[in-house]
């Protein structure tokens, strides 16, 4: 059944208690938005934001080390364009240092083309701020072990790469949180292995689907989910989601681990979370920015007025925060949520408060 109106229908009629389900991706929760469903579901089905959201979750202090490195001599910093803005400590971004002549710094859409610019600008040193979650993690890999493979030196990664599993575990261990089940995004096939969300599921008695972006494949992610929850079992099931071969998946596992270790990580507003990020094994310190520059991932100021802490871990929507569309905008971003072109925020505002419309 792929008719939004049947699967809407359907899940009315599913829907017997009131449930709670973590959008665990800020492209599910845009796409919510851009589809007005939350207008269209069962009353007692709520939906609340997770942390899936690689630049709202970044902490001060990881903004203050990309800072650090950039303005170090013969530096040029490629990163993407949502890193640009982001602040840090005293809300200093790599946007602010370039305009002020005091850093290099390059747009770029993959890590792969760093290698491209390290072979034009040989006299520099090309530095990747690796920001994103485990599916990002393959692409890095392959670049650094391509850039070890080629010889290429003047270039390096400033390791920032998180890992959703275990943070998604330190969430739902508050009670008062009462989530029933996690909606996630494919992504999580590739290289996180299924296995850690089907114990997520079990450890916590949560409903568990992976669904594509189409209205259709959330809609029938979430009657997957409101079945699992009427029947008592949960279950982790891939729904409508793209599935990876195994083939593939062992591919870019075998390369992350070659490449990286999980070690604790700390993660804005939520704290230092253990085995939550990735850092860069010594026998590829060449590629470790940290190593090579002798810089560390800081406590940093974290900006007391935002509530993305709130946001990112299920306990509040855009609307609860007393900035959202106030003293905060997407043209004057108090925080990373509204900042981040798919933040949580920056969505609400997008579908709900342009165009006259009042917020749910
Ligand atoms: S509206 Fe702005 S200040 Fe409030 S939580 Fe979102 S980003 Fe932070």
């Amino acid at each position: 059944m792929r008719d939004p109106e049947q699967l809407l229908r359907r899940l009315d009629e599913i829907v017997d208690r009131p449930i709670r389900i973590m959008v665990v991706c800020s492209s599910h929760n845009r796409a919510i938005l851009q589809y007005q469903l939350r207008e269209e579901l069962p009353k007692n089905l709520e939906l609340v934001s997770g942390p899936g959201c690689s630049i709202c979750v970044m902490p001060t202090g990881h903004v203050d080390a990309f800072v650090k490195v950039a303005m170090q001599p013969d530096v040029i910093t490629a990163c993407c364009h949502d890193l640009l803005k982001l602040g840090g400590s005293g809300d200093i971004s790599l946007d602010s240092i370039r305009a002020q002549g005091m850093a290099q710094v390059e747009v770029i859409t993959s890590p792969h083309d760093c290698l491209e610019l390290a072979r034009r600008e040989p006299d520099k040193i090309i530095v990747y701020p690796a920001v994103g979650f485990e599916a990002t993690a393959p692409s890095v890999a392959e670049t650094i072990l391509e850039a070890a493979c080629e010889g290429i030196d003047n270039f390096c990664v400033i390791p920032s790469i998180r890992l959703l599993p275990p943070t998604i575990d330190s969430i739902m261990r508050d009670p008062d949180l009462d989530i029933h089940g996690l909606l996630c995004s494919d992504h999580v096939t590739t290289i996180s292995d299924t296995e850690a969300y089907k114990a997520l599921a079990k450890k916590h008695n949560l409903a568990c689907c992976v669904a594509g972006f189409e209205k259709a494949d959330i809609l029938r992610g979430l009657i997957s989910m409101a079945m699992q929850i009427r029947h008592g079992a949960s279950l982790f099931d891939v729904g409508s989601a793209v599935i990876y071969s195994s083939v593939e998946n062992s591919y870019a596992r075998q390369m992350v681990s070659e490449v990286f270790f999980a070690v604790d990580t700390a993660w804005r507003g939520l704290g230092t979370i253990a085995e939550s990020g990735f850092v860069i094994r010594d026998e590829l310190s060449l590629y470790d920015a940290t190593k090579r520059f002798n810089v560390r991932f800081l406590e940093g100021e974290e900006q007391c007025a935002c509530h993305c802490d709130m946001i990112i871990s299920g306990r509040g929507l855009p609307p609860d925060c007393p900035s959202f569309g106030m003293a905060c905008t997407p043209q004057n971003p108090i925080g990373p949520c509204m900042l981040a072109s798919e933040g949580i925020c920056a969505s609400y505002f997008r579908y709900n408060m342009q165009n006259g419309r009042h917020v749910l």
